[in-house]
C-alpha cells in the first residue's frame, strides 16, 4: 500500500456493485492511505454497497439520486457535519433509457436526450457547486468517467456520446472555474468494461472484444488501472493536471484503423 492520500477524504459517487468503475477507484484510493465517504442510488444498490463500504473502512453512505436536488443537498450537508473539509469527489454516474442506446441516433427522444444529459452531464456541474465549499481551505480534486465514443462514432452509443462529449467540456470549463482556488478538475476515459452501465449499451460484446483485439497493448482497461489514474490525480503528484481528460484504454484512442480483428 503506498501513502499517497494518507491523511486526504472523500466523496466516491456511482458505486452500484464490485464491478463498478468506481468500486475500482475506491479500492485503489483507500489503498493509497484515503479515507472514503460513498453515496449509491436507492435501497437496492444500498444494501450491495454496504460490504464494499466496510471492507474499505466506510460506515459513510448516503442515498442520493442525481436528479433530485434535496438528495443531493442532504447527502452534502451530512458530509459537511461530518467532515468540514474534502480532498476529492469522483463522480462515476450516467444513465440513458437502454432502448436508446441501441439503433440509430435518429431516434433519440427528446426525453430520453434531456435526462441523459441531466444525469450524466450536468449532475457532475452539480455535485461540483456543492463539493466547491468543502474544497476552498485546501484546494482538492474533481474527477468524471468519460468515454471515447464523445469523440468518434461507436455503434450504438448515441445519445450517451453527446452526453460525453458535453461532460468533457465541463470538466474543462470546471477546471478553468475552480483552478484559482487549488481545485483540479478532469477525467479518466476507461476504454468498455464490463460493468452494468457497460452491458446497457447495445452490441457490448462486440465492442469489449474489438477493444481488447486492436488495442496497441492487446488488452482494455481493468479496473485497478483506471484506480491507479485515480490515485495519481487525487495525489500531489498530479499537482499541475486540470482540465484533462485521460485514456485507460490500452492506447486505443490513438488507432486510425483496426489493426488485427480480421488476422
Ligand atoms: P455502473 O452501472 O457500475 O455505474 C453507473 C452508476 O451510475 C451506478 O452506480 C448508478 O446507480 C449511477 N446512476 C445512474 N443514474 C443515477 C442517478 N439518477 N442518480 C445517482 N446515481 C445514478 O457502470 P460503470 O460502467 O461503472 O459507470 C460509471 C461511469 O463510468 C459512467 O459515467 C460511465 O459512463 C463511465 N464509463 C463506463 C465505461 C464502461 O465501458 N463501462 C467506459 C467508460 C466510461
Amino acid at each position: 500500500m503506498s501513502e499517497l492520500l494518507k491523511g486526504k477524504r472523500g466523496l466516491v459517487m456511482g458505486v452500484a456493485n464490485e464491478r463498478s468503475i468506481a468500486w475500482g477507484i475506491a479500492q485503489a484510493l483507500h489503498g493509497a492511505g484515503a479515507e472514503l465517504a460513498f453515496t449509491y442510488q436507492g435501497e437496492a444498490f444500498g444494501k450491495r454497497l454496504e460490504p464494499l463500504a466496510a471492507s474499505v473502512g466506510s460506515d459513510f453512505m448516503v442515498d442520493v439520486d442525481v436528479t433530485d436536488d434535496a438528495s443531493l443537498d442532504a447527502a452534502f450537508e451530512q458530509l459537511g457535519a461530518r467532515w468540514p473539509t474534502i480532498d476529492f469527489v469522483v463522480h462515476a454516474i450516467a444513465f440513458s433509457d437502454k432502448s436508446e442506446l441501441t439503433g440509430r441516433i435518429l431516434n433519440t427522444s427528446r426525453t430520453n436526450f434531456k435526462n441523459s444529459l441531466d444525469i450524466s452531464c450536468y449532475s457532475f456541474i452539480d455535485v461540483a457547486r456543492r463539493a466547491h465549499p468543502l474544497m476552498v481551505e485546501n484546494g482538492g480534486t474533481m474527477l468524471t468517467l468519460t468515454y471515447d465514443g464523445s469523440q468518434r462514432v461507436v455503434p450504438n452509443y448515441n445519445v450517451m456520446g453527446i452526453a460525453k462529449a458535453a461532460l468533457e467540456s465541463a470538466t474543462r470549463y470546471l477546471a478553468n472555474d475552480l483552478g484559482r482556488e487549488g481545485i483540479r478538475v478532469n477525467a479518466i476515459s476507461p476504454g468498455p468494461m464490463k460493468t452494468l452501465a457497460g452491458a446497457a449499451i447495445g452490441g457490448a460484446r462486440k465492442t469489449y472484444k474489438h477493444t481488447d483485439q486492436n488495442a496497441p497493448m492487446g488488452a482494455n482497461a481493468t479496473l485497478e488501472a483506471v484506480g491507479g489514474t485515480a490515485v495519481y490525480l487525487c495525489s500531489d503528484a498530479g499537482a499541475c493536471t486540470t482540465g484533462e481528460i485521460i485514456h485507460v484504454d490500452g492506447g486505443f484512442h490513438v488507432l486510425g484503423m483496426p489493426q488485427y480483428e480480421n488476422l
